[in-house]
């Protein structure tokens, strides 16, 4: 990938004594190589994406302690690698992105949690719920309880974190059970410190190698009848095993206060957000000091029932604070609380919303109701008032602001190869009539915005052309399916392309290749031109994929290239061949290419080195203001400005300085005979003497045409 770690890199080497200041998520990588992994995996995915493209730019540390890096090609795979851990005494981490990608891995996780392990096997997962998420709201809690894997859910402390990962790996093997460790985005993104120990070598390691694989044990495949005594064993000695080590090693914590009649059970990750809402009612500190004794659960699946009656024996109220639905922990509370013959209240859904995200706002509107029941001596109204205050200044601002203010929904980057795709669909549906878009998981799933407003259907990563196998055969229209080469890589070629192929589809799939997983942070994938180690394509080539499984009409087209584009979708659309039709868009994600350009750019304008940079620009006596462009286009680098021009109202279109001169605005004026109004400019970096020359006849050939003015007395541009 283009971005580096290089400074993050160096805080994995920290020994004994040292102290690792940083994010959460680069905390667990360096917890990772503390424990004495023997081998890491996963699939790239907000928010634990850093924690791989770290560890790919960590080749060196890696090699040194022996430990074995698969980048895998989606989170089956992922999730499949952590077999290893099932026959040999090798400690395994694997991470993805959840709820997706562990839907993704579910079939190997369930194989994988139901023969066991003997070698610790853990899971990063990426909680990506509530605000700021981009995928379903859905847990993974359900997956840990239907597989029978343990669930941990440290809270956002580095010191936790980092703890969690090392007990994960122990409560696995004393278990024999992989243990997933959820980490929400604010515990990924969360900074601090913890007290550093030194990288420990795997006893089994690229750099210790098994003599020879293991005897062949049939219990360890998850086959019947094996299946019937894994189910057993889950039950009867790997769960008793795991409340165990929970209890012994104090995994779950009991923070005092002095309301000891009530309490508050929170899951360990919302424990930060929790001790903030408290601060709004005056009932903690800064520091986690609350008068509302709390028993976090960094461990949120299974849960110790003795654990949870000793803290609800003596109070009479607790509060459950379990984020999102079905409330899995507060029905096993009640069920808890019923068998020990307890009679403490149980608060929670109900008095905090019975979904979405629990922000602070949440978690005080619900801790005011909780306090107020049952602790109606303490006095919260200040707070109360306060609270009340600042929820109306907040819906003052809003009706002030509010219908003046446009939204603004997510856009692709400046100059984004995938763009004019969207133009092109536009300008082809002008002229063909609309159809049936299937739209994918990735940058492209951006097009879903204005001004483009394009996909009737999102299904999965790399799904499009699958989502859109019961569609086409109903419509008089051929469907197009939208597919990205992450996607491509991950699923599509067989769940799309090989299944339209088995099943005789006739629609159209148009994959853009970029180069990248762009969404994900920009990571490699098997058709980039480099590979992740070594910097050499790894030789998988789309194309010719396509051509090896038997399809027949491909188009390998310049992303920007508007007209061929164009051309070739009416093409595919209303052709009368039959069997599926591709196009490959390409065009290199111009994230990274500006990473790069940006960079080199940087170098040679410090060597004195000529450096040609490209901009658009819109003729203000030209443009009609019509800004048919900025609908075709939605480049952000597109904007309007006042017309210059007193005897016309319209604003003018006008192209802002952060235009990158992908050239997109000069096709789609062409392809679209838009207007003549834009033209290109080239700035010049330390211009050569053939440039100032060039420069210089070009300003006095325009000068002399416009009447005798000289421009030629303006400085060459870069000078
Ligand atoms: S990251 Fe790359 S592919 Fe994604 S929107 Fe930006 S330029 Fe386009
Ligand atoms: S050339 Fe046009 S579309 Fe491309 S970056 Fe510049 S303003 Fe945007």
């Amino acid at each position: 990938m283009e971005r580096s770690f290089a400074k993050e890199i160096e805080s994995l080497r920290l020994g004994d004594g040292d102290t690792f200041r940083g994010e959460g998520i680069l905390a667990v990588t360096k917890a990772l190589l503390q424990s004495g992994v023997s081998y890491v995996g996963g699939y790239q995915g907000a928010p634990v994406s850093h924690l791989i493209d770290v560890l790919v730019q960590s080749q060196d540390i890696l090699d040194d302690l022996g430990i074995h890096l698969e980048t895998c090609t989606n989170e089956a795979s992922a999730a499949a690698l952590l077999g290893a851990s099932i026959n040999y005494p090798a400690r395994g981490c694997v991470t993805w992105k959840a709820i997706v990608g562990t839907n993704v891995a579910s079939d190997a996780l369930s194989n994988l949690a139901s023969a066991g392990v003997v070698g610790g096997a853990l899971i990063v997962v990426g909680e990506d719920y509530g605000e700021g998420a981009s995928v379903i709201q859905e847990r993974s809690h359900a997956y840990a309880m239907k597989s029978s894997m343990w669930l941990l859910d440290p809270r956002p402390d580095l010191t936790t974190i980092t703890n969690s990962v090392e007990h994960g790996f122990a409560l696995s093997e004393i278990s024999n059970t992989p243990v997933m460790l959820e980490l929400r985005i604010r515990a990924c993104h969360v900074t601090g410190e913890f007290p550093a120990k030194a990288n420990v070598a795997a006893k089994v390691s690229r750099n210790s190698r098994l003599p020879g694989p293991s005897a062949f044990n049939y219990d360890h495949l998850a086959h019947p009848p094996a299946t019937f005594m894994q189910e057993k064993l889950k039950l009867e000695q790997r769960l008793p095993a795991a409340r165990k080590y929970i209890l012994d090693h104090g995994l779950n914590e009991v923070m005092p206060g002095d309301l000891n009649d009530v309490g508050i059970i929170v899951q360990g990750g919302l424990y930060n957000a929790l001790n903030r809402a408290l601060m709004n009612l005056g009932l903690a500190d800064a520091f986690g000091q609350s008068r509302v004794p709390t028993l976090v659960l960094n461990v949120t699946y299974p849960l110790v029932p003795e654990q949870i009656s000793a803290f609800c024996a003596s109070k009479r109220a607790v509060l459950m604070v379990e984020e999102g639905s079905p409330d899995y922990i507060e029905q096993a509370i009640h069920a808890i609380l019923r068998k020990a013959d307890l009679n403490t209240r149980l608060h929670g859904k109900g008095m905090l919303p019975e979904a979405g995200e629990y922000t602070i706002e949440a978690l005080t509107r619900g801790l005011l109701a909780f306090i107020k029941a049952e602790q109606p001596q303490i006095d919260v109204s200040t707070a109360e008032a306060v609270f009340g205050s600042a929820l109306e200044n907040r819906k003052t601002a809003q009706a002030l602001i509010g219908p003046t203010l446009p939204q603004r929904p997510p856009t692709f980057c400046t100059g984004c190869p995938e763009r004019p795709v969207f133009t092109a669909i536009k300008l082809a549906e002008r002229e063909i009539g609309k159809v049936h878009i299937a739209a994918d998981i990735g940058c492209h799933a951006l097009a879903t915005f204005a001004p483009f407003s394009v996909g009737h259907s999102i299904l999965g990563y790399g799904m499009s052309l699958a989502s859109a196998a019961g569609v086409g055969p109903l419509m008089n229209k051929r469907s197009l399916a939208i597919m990205g080469d992450g996607g491509f890589w991950h699923n599509g070629v067989l769940s799309g392309v090989a299944s339209a192929l088995f099943n005789r589809g006739d629609g159209v799939l148009v994959i853009m290749q970029n180069g990248y997983t762009s969404a994900t942070g920009v990571q490699y994938i098997p058709s980039s031109a480099g590979n992740r180690v070594d910097g050499q394509p790894s030789g998988s080539d789309i194309e010719s994929t396509l051509k090896a499984l038997g399809v027949q009409w491909v188009r390998r087209l310049r992303s920007y290239g508007l007209k061929d584009m164009t051309a070739s979708l009416k093409e595919a659309l209303t052709t009368a061949r039959k069997g599926l039709k591709v196009i490959i868009a390409e065009g290199e994600c111009q994230l990274a290419r500006q990473r790069r350009l940006r960079s080199d750019e940087t170098r040679a304008l410090k060597a004195g080195e000529r450096v040609l940079r490209t901009r658009f620009g819109i003729d203000d006596a030209v443009c009609t203001g019509d800004h048919s462009c900025i609908r075709l286009s939605g480049c952000p680098s597109l904007t309007i400005k006042p017309n210059p021009d007193p005897l016309r109202t319209d604003p003018v279109a006008s192209v802002n300085s952060g235009c990158v001169g992908c050239g997109h605005c000069g096709e789609v004026a062409h392809a679209a005979v838009l207007c003549p109004s834009f033209y290109r400019t080239e700035i010049v970096h330390n211009p050569t003497l053939w440039d100032r020359l060039n420069d210089r006849f070009h300003r006095a050939v325009i000068g002399w045409l416009g009447g005798g003015r000289n421009p030629a007395a303006q400085p060459v541009a870069g000078e």
